[in-house]
């Protein structure tokens, strides 16, 4: 069942195997390395094995004459952001398309006129960050909207009135993670501008250089310049969502992209979590797990998929009270011994943190 996913066998187990804070020994490494290449199609793009028809990218279907869809963008965002190759080209019209489709309920759909799921909130609402265009959704709808997606059962759901499934910790709990650094945003849109004044003079009064500006403009000055792109426009954005049209955004192309997601995730978090922590990781570790590896529910059978994000959404869960990226959790948020502490994921691109550093850095170099 897995012969059109291959590539994607490899990142799930590898993933999985990172998150547990281990890795591939030199051997396995270079066997993998060796069978992705053998998935290259000469003009570029990869497939689902070796010889198959290369899948997204360039246009942003999901394969040649392929569906477009939100999660075909989020991959070829997220893919070139991490390569750093994003550029104005790639991202045009994107926010449109994505835009489009943010639905009445708040979440995100895959294509305009569906409905709102878990899995493509998680790629509309990433890519939109990566792109700098995130205050031009509807982030109090979409908060309304993942909020109410925690089930009786303690786990996420995928869609309203759906059972909870596992592997929605990720996609669902990745939104809640990435909501949390969006909490300036939000508040704009919310007309409280100050709410986190607080928090925001903490990190200001000892910098004298900022003495003359207004808090919202120290705000800004000791915050990213990812903070700045996106709030600059926020106050356009705020009048365009009752009809979900995108003709109020007129700010002038993204500068500095290729930055977002290393700015993004070395910003303050000023938001509590969105979700009940402990009680997603009591679903989890007692309704998910099985002796080896995680399934959807109880009565499934454990996958590889599964392990991959129920592990990811795992983490989340654990690091959700961390206030910045580099700082480990306290032994209180972790349900359980401190032993089962996963490895930080960046919620923008679900790779282990230490990973993507690496790889900013290098391509950033290069
Ligand atoms: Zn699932």
């Amino acid at each position: 069942m897995y012969m059109h996913s291959r590539p994607w066998l490899c990142y799930w187990i590898i993933h999985s195997i990172a998150l547990l804070g281990d890795c591939l020994d030199d051997k396995l490494e270079n066997d993998v390395v060796d069978f992705l290449e053998r998935c290259q199609d000469p003009n570029g793009g990869y497939g689902g094995g070796p010889g198959q028809l290369p899948s997204l990218i360039i246009s942003f279907r999901m394969h040649d004459g392929g569906e477009i869809d939100v999660r075909a963008c989020y991959t070829a965002i997220s893919v070139a952001s991490a390569l750093n190759i994003l550029d104005d080209r790639l991202i045009q019209n994107v926010g449109d398309y994505i835009l489009s489709c943010q639905t009445h309920e708040g979440g995100i759909s895959g294509e305009p006129g569906t409905e709102a799921h878990g899995g493509y909130t998680f790629c509309g609402l990433a890519a939109m960050v990566l792109i700098n265009e995130v205050n031009r959704l509807d982030l109090p709808g979409l908060v309304n909207w993942v909020v109410f997606r925690q089930g009786v059962e303690c786990g996420f759901q995928g869609r309203t009135n759906k059972l909870v499934d596992g592997c929605y910790s990720f996609w669902q709990g990745g939104v809640a993670a990435i909501i949390q650094r969006l909490h300036l945003i939000v508040n704009e849109q919310l007309g409280l501008p100050n709410a986190f004044k607080d928090d925001l003079s903490i990190d200001c009064e000892h910098d004298s250089t900022n003495s003359d500006l207004s808090e919202g403009e120290r705000y800004s000055e000791a915050t990213t310049s990812f903070k700045n792109d996106t709030c600059e426009n926020s106050q356009e954005g705020e009048q365009g969502f009752e009809d979900g049209s995108s003709g109020k955004y007129n700010a002038s192309p993204p500068t500095g992209v290729n930055n977002t997601g290393y700015n993004f995730i070395k910003g303050p978090v000023g938001m509590r979590p969105l979700f009940n922590s402990m009680a997603l990781q009591q679903y989890i570790l007692l309704c998910s797990q099985e002796q080896a590896g995680f399934r959807d529910k109880p009565g499934k059978r454990r996958d590889h998929y599964h392990t991959c994000y129920v592990l990811s959404g795992l983490s989340i869960c654990q690091y959700s009270g961390v206030k910045d990226a580099d700082s480990p959790p306290l032994p209180r948020d972790i349900l359980g011994p401190y032993s089962n502490l996963l490895e930080p994921v960046h919620p923008l691109y679900n790779i282990i943190l230490d990973r993507y550093y690496e790889a900013h850095e290098f391509f950033a170099r290069s």
